[in-house]
């Protein structure tokens, strides 16, 4: 790493805000803040960097606005939207701007890190690339489309594939059908026979990666809060 980290915390509550500071020092990252709307569109717009942590309610201009400035600005700047505690509207809508991810507050330090990291890491290596997802009883080379298990190979398609990357990107908490239609099928909407979409897809990986389909343990559904893909190794 040529160097720490550098982390905008856009937050107007002054004690999350330097609640969030101490902690992300204490993790080698160094870091700015803003109070307000216009101050952290401000900063951000200075594209210094590296990942920004952006509340929603803000003084003067609100975190979606703030998004949708910067992405215009820059399409690859990495956020992470500061959701209220699954608020599902807020998070479908942090993400339809094309925020990075989101943390739902009151969020554990151990979490906000762990998306801190993946966050970054993605956008340094960009998506996908030549990577193997390892799962029990099948490796899967997502470059090639290809599943490598004890009975013999399995094919898959494009989207079977993006849909387990994008699982694999966040295997530290289950991923809601909608935030799939957002990011993998690039839906905005939510229909329900699009988010049908997402249950059929899932019935067909399961077919492929799982031992028995009926009893899933490398794809699992949470109920009520999304689908979790449990990595292997
Ligand atoms: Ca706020």
């Amino acid at each position: 790493m040529s160097h720490s980290a550098r982390i905008l915390i856009v937050e107007d509550e002054e004690a999350i805000r330097e609640g969030l500071t101490d902690v992300l020092v204490f993790h080698k990252y160094e870091t700015d803040s803003a109070s307000t709307g216009p101050e952290g569109l401000q900063k951000a717009l200075t594209g210094k960097f590296d990942l920004i942590l952006l509340d929603i309610m803000l003084p003067g201009m609100d975190g979606y606005e703030i998004c949708n400035r910067i992405r215009a600005e820059d399409r690859h700047q990495p956020i992470i939207m500061l959701t209220a505690k699954t608020s599902d509207e807020e998070i479908v809508q942090g993400l339809k701007l094309g925020a990075d991810d989101y943390v739902a507050k009151p969020f554990s330090i151990q979490q906000l890190v762990l998306r801190i990291e993946a966050v970054l890491r993605r956008s340094r290596t960009g998506l996908e690339k030549a990577r193997t997802i390892t799962l029990d009883g099948i490796e899967i080379d997502t470059e090639n489309l290809k599943g490598q298990g004890q009975d013999g190979e399995t094919d898959f398609t494009r989207r079977e594939i993006e849909l387990l990357c994008y699982l694999a990107q966040h295997p530290d908490r289950p991923v809601p059908r909608e935030e799939l239609l957002l990011k993998v099928w690039g839906y905005a909407r939510n229909l329900d026979i699009e988010t049908r979409t997402v249950d059929i897809h899932i019935a067909k990986l399961r077919r492929k990666i799982e031992k028995d389909p009926k009893e899933p343990r490398n794809l699992i559904t949470v109920r009520g809060a999304g689908y979790r893909l449990m990595a292997g190794g």
